[in-house]
């Protein structure tokens, strides 16, 4: 096999499981905007919302899947999506255009806030500190995480917002857009995630190889693809390749893909 010069991760349910961290999100920025909003309006007089918690949330979420069937270009950049959401929503409440464009800013910035408050793995540091060492590290998400804000983000040197560039994983692009900055041709690359759809098959396709995090075993697996239950696996998967591609050295053979 050839030699592995970068490792492209994933980030969600793959340096840390997400899911608590998004429900606390989703519930918690509504709730900010609607306790904050209340008071500035309160403050000033005017009438009291008629948005609810679990009736504003339940417009808000279907107001953005009917924005992402109009503009399907932007289907996977959230961030946009919740924000025309946001500002549809308070307008139809009755704030004025300006108002409501600066109000939803300000629930999206919480939004963050709180969404970037993931967990890592106890692992990842640790793991991606020792990588760091021997290969060039990248990030492709299709997640709005500020990356900047989280502390793993000293260790990639590329980062690529699938959804902002507007093509979502497992559309290519996001893979080569990483792989061209970083300079690495896609045998000498691995992308390590737990979709099969959009992190393994693509990766796989383009001549990547491919690290599947999952806990089923039951999956045939095509060329080039590993799994592992758990990233802190990742170092057994890189032993394994770098001793075959010494003995495919040593053997003298011209051998590649
Ligand atoms: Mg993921």
């Amino acid at each position: 096999m050839t030699k592995l010069k970068a490792i492209t991760f994933d980030l969600d349910d793959t340096l840390w499981d997400n899911h608590g961290v998004m429900a606390r999100t989703e519930e918690g920025h509504y709730r900010w905007l609607l306790e904050a909003l209340e008071a500035w309006r309160a403050a000033r007089q005017e009438p009291a919302l008629t948005l609810t918690q679990e009736g504003g949330r339940e417009d808000y979420l279907q107001r953005r899947q009917q924005l992402a069937k109009q503009v399907p270009e932007r289907r996977g950049d959230f961030t946009w999506l919740r924000m025309r959401a946001l500002e549809a929503q308070l307008e139809a409440e009755g704030l004025t255009r300006s108002a409501a464009l600066l109000w939803a800013a300000a629930a999206m910035n919480e939004f963050h806030r709180l969404r970037v408050q993931v967990t890592p793995h106890p692992e990842a540091a640790g793991l991606l500190a020792v990588l760091t060492e021997r290969y060039q590290l990248a990030a492709i998400t299709n997640g709005n995480i500020h990356l900047a804000r989280q502390p793993l983000a000293a260790y990639f040197s590329v980062a690529i917002a699938a959804g902002e560039l507007l093509a979502p994983k497992p559309d290519p692009t996001p893979f080569l857009t990483a792989l061209a900055r970083l300079n690495v041709a896609p045998e000498h690359a691995m992308h390590v995630g737990d979709s099969w759809q959009e992190d393994v098959l693509p990766a796989q396709q383009l001549g990547m190889h491919a690290v599947w995090i999952s806990a089923l075993e039951d999956q045939p697996l095509p060329p080039r693809v590993h799994r592992i239950a758990h990233v802190k696996e990742l170092p057994r998967v890189l032993e394994m390749l770098e001793k075959a591609s010494l003995e495919t050295h040593h053997s003298g053979g011209v051998y590649s893909h």
